[in-house]
Parts: structure tokens; sequence; C-alpha cells
């Protein structure tokens, strides 16, 4: 149940998954805004709190790929991966 992580900086073994609010630039640094609810690791023994590189990605794959217009300040992370992405007609057009 209680899964235990190596955190990534003091390497204690304690580190543990938890989920809360991060503040992220949107890909064209127009605004930031909150993203709640997303899977963060913390660290007790040097009191560090970070993302994963894979949920980094995530979001960020994600925010380049939906129409950010549609977000307000605040979303949850799991309705954030749920957007519908828009990808461009032409995207995949060889002529
Ligand atoms: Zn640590």
């Amino acid at each position: 149940m209680n899964n235990r992580f190596k955190c990534q900086w003091c390497e204690d073994l304690q580190a543990y998954r938890s989920n809360g609010n991060v503040l992220w630039e949107l890909p064209d640094g127009s605004k930031a805004i909150k993203i709640s609810e997303t899977p963060q690791i913390l660290c007790n023994n040097c009191g560090i709190v970070y993302t994963e590189e894979a949920i980094t990605i995530e979001i960020e794959d994600q925010l380049l790929l939906i129409e950010t217009d549609q977000l307000g300040d605040e979303v949850s992370y799991r309705d954030l991966v749920k957007m519908e992405r828009k990808l461009k007609r032409n995207y995949f057009r060889f002529d």
C-alpha cells in the first residue's frame, strides 16, 4: 500500500507519492495556471516536493496539443489529461 520511493535529491528511501497543486506556465508563456491534484513525490528528509519527469512530460505535451484558451486559471490534473487534443488537420499532410 504505502509505496516508498528513493528521493531524487537526497536519496532517502522514504519519499512518497502525493497529490498537490503546481503552478505551470503555458507553452506560449501567456500565463501560468494552477494544476491541482498533480501526482508529486514528497521527501520528508530533505523537504523537497517535485513532479516526476514522466508527469512533467505528460503535462507539457498535453498543453501543447490542447486549446489552452479553454483553460481557466485552475484545472485538475485529471481533467487536464482528459481534455481533447486538437491535432491540426494538416499535421499529417505530406503534399
Ligand atoms: Zn530527499
